[in-house]
């Protein structure tokens, strides 16, 4: 497979998370919760 095709591949894989990293902490962040439980910062 070729390197184009792993980073599609890749993409789709972040799109599909259900975890995100906050900015500011560093920590994860559900995405249906919105909040960083770590820091408190407002992301969705
Ligand atoms: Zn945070």
């Amino acid at each position: 497979m070729d390197p184009a095709q792993l980073a599609a591949q890749d993409a789709v894989v972040d799109l599909d998370a259900d975890l995100a990293t906050c900015p500011a902490c560093l920590g994860e962040i559900e995405k249906g919760n919105g909040r960083c439980p770590g820091c408190g910062l407002r992301l969705f």
